[in-house]
């Protein structure tokens, strides 16, 4: 016997991080999160070109789909290679056979030019057809003429602004500046420094933020809806689901698995037709909240998309050999790492 459900989504992701693990140690050791962006994604970012784009991409989003994910919100950065770098991304998801709903995250980091060319990427992205919402990397990072311009080129493409909220205390101001601009089909993702309440969905990554030491966020004491995520930390879904619970139930002991099982199904209300592909599991009880807030180590075993396509069978995905990804992943990485 074994438990099926639909395909699990992944609120929050960066694709672009998947080549990362294992990377160079940085020159100084990061003692917050400012210094964690300063000396380890800020350097990686600006290394990838079309190719390390291409193979993290295609490594994250088979990860993905070998933990039963089938639907992943990707925010991506990559200021040395903007213009069609959400092409790669959406290309490389279709390929391996998973929804993507892509974002590039705009920053005036690099400057104003590097900001517009990044509002740019979301524009001819989303104008192609391509589905996706608008992407800022966060408030602290932005003009507000950028702000404004994001969350103007959102209202005109009919989608959201995907952006992180509060993750650091170099966040603390964003709301004040994002309460005008922010609308209901707005992504918020972390707000763990958030002063007041904020129109949108709110994405908990519970993973990334003990690995960054930024502080719980108490999701459940929000009124918004809660997505789950995992800020590029992989994609498997009911470990973070697993951990969503255990960090809940840390900070209120009377809380239950069916608080972050509810967090996973809304997921569902970003990309919906994740919800008619079919995942058989390795548990029988994979379908329950407590069974799986219990139970580590549980597999995807099949997954099986509405029009009969399997593409993954006993573990394994049907349309391309794994192995072969991580190899070529591999080597891209190396390639990467060299440049840093
Ligand atoms: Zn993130």
């Amino acid at each position: 016997m074994t438990a099926t459900t639909p395909g699990l989504v992944c609120a929050h992701h960066h694709l672009y991080s998947a080549l990362a693990r294992g990377m160079p140690a940085p020159p100084k050791q990061p003692h917050d999160f400012r210094e964690i962006l300063e000396q380890i994604w800020w350097r990686l970012d600006v290394a990838l070109d079309a190719d390390t784009i291409h193979w993290s991409a295609m490594l994250g989003a088979a990860e993905a789909l070998m933990s039963g994910t089938t639907g992943i919100v990707d925010h991506h950065e990559s200021p040395s290679f903007i213009d069609g770098s959400l092409d790669i991304i959406s290309d490389a998801c279709a390929t391996v056979g998973v929804r993507v709903n892509c974002s590039y995250g705009v920053t005036d980091r690099h400057g104003p030019d590097a900001g517009r060319r990044g509002l740019q990427e979301n524009e001819r992205f989303l104008s192609a057809g391509g589905r996706g919402m608008v992407g800022v990397h966060a408030a602290f990072t932005c003009s507000d003429d950028l702000l404004e311009g994001a969350a103007d080129l959102a209202t005109r493409m009919g989608t959201g602004v995907h952006i992180h909220v509060g993750e650091g205390p170099d966040d603390r101001d964003a709301a004040r500046r994002l309460e005008p601009l922010a609308a209901d089909n707005w992504l918020l993702v972390h707000c763990v420094h958030l002063d007041r309440e904020l129109r949108g969905t709110i994405a908990h990554n519970p993973r990334s933020n003990m690995n960054n030491a930024v502080g719980y966020a108490t999701p459940s004491t929000r009124s918004n809806t809660v997505v789950l995520g995992t800020d590029g930390i992989g994609a498997d879904m009911l470990e973070e689901m697993r951990l969503a619970y255990v960090a809940l139930r840390a900070h209120d002991v009377t809380e239950s698995p069916e608080t972050a099982w509810s967090w996973l199904e809304n997921g569902w209300n970003l990309i919906p037709e994740a919800r008619s592909d079919v995942v058989e599991w390795s548990y029988d009880h994979a379908d329950s909240p407590w069974h799986v807030a219990f139970t580590p180590g549980i597999r995807a075993r099949n997954v099986t998309t509405a029009d009969g396509e399997r593409l993954l069978v006993d573990g394994l995905p049907t349309r391309f050999d794994i192995d072969e990804v991580r190899a070529k992943a591999a080597e891209s990485a190396s390639r990467l790492f060299a440049k840093l």
